[in-house]
């Protein structure tokens, strides 16, 4: 069956293009003109990858965004008008693994989305569970727990805690994350990586203010320790 990728955007113009283009790839298209009439189609249509617009009619892209992470992990890239640091970073926190702005180059939107989808299959299957401090790592089952508890992790997330992990207590530049977690090795943004450590802490620090396990060495990189 072919990847289904669900479109949220209400330029009727802009949709055509990226349809002609996602479909030049091979995928199956999915539209919604607003926030509301996807998440409402969500579950039916049950998309492999959603790409939505900051710039809705209704509720916006963000609030899409943060209403499909309450019950899925379903890749997520957001689009913005222009590269504007507040709207990506408030795109990748309300949950998107990663963005493209307008106007939208089909040629770069590919490459996203194949990176992305790729990054959605399981681990390496032979990479050995670990443990550091209370956080029980389970690549292969795509698993987490702390202090025995299961947290639920996005892809994004969980291939950047492995990335840290297989190389524990060692530190690893924004450039190596994005590569291997993003899979980038020119178009690549900093602001993935800080973003997405961000919400990583949220979910596997006890104090993500004061974080303990995901360590940032500045001007250097990140770092996992127990
Ligand atoms: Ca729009």
């Amino acid at each position: 069956m072919s990847i289904r990728i669900l479109t949220i955007e209400d330029d009727e113009r802009i949709r055509t293009a990226v349809r002609f283009a996602l479909e030049d790839e091979g995928w199956s298209v999915l539209e919604a003109e607003t926030g509301e009439q996807a998440l409402e189609g969500f579950n039916s249509m049950a998309p492999d990858l959603v790409l939505v617009d900051i710039g809705l009619p209704g509720i916006d892209g963000f609030e899409v965004c943060r209403e499909l992470r309450r019950g899925s992990d379903v890749p997520i890239i957001m689009v913005t008008a222009r590269d504007d640091t507040h709207d990506v970073v408030a795109g990748l926190e309300a949950g998107a693994d990663d963005y493209v702005t307008k106007p939208i180059a089909p040629k770069e939107l590919s490459a996203r989305i194949r990176a992305l989808l790729r990054r959605v299959k399981p681990e390496d299957a032979s990479a050995a569970p670990r443990t550091v401090g209370d956080l029980e790592i389970i690549p292969d089952e795509g698993v987490v727990r702390k202090n025995g508890e299961e947290i639920h992790l996005t892809k994004t997330e969980f291939h950047l805690l492995c990335e840290l992990s297989d190389q524990l207590g060692k530190v690893l530049s924004r450039e190596h994350l994005l590569e291997e977690v993003w899979g980038y090795d020119y178009f690549g943004d900093g602001r993935l990586v800080d973003v997405h450590v961000r919400r990583l802490r949220t979910k596997v620090e006890p104090d993500p203010a004061h974080p303990r396990h995901v360590v940032t060495v500045r001007g250097m990189g990140y770092k996992l320790q127990a």
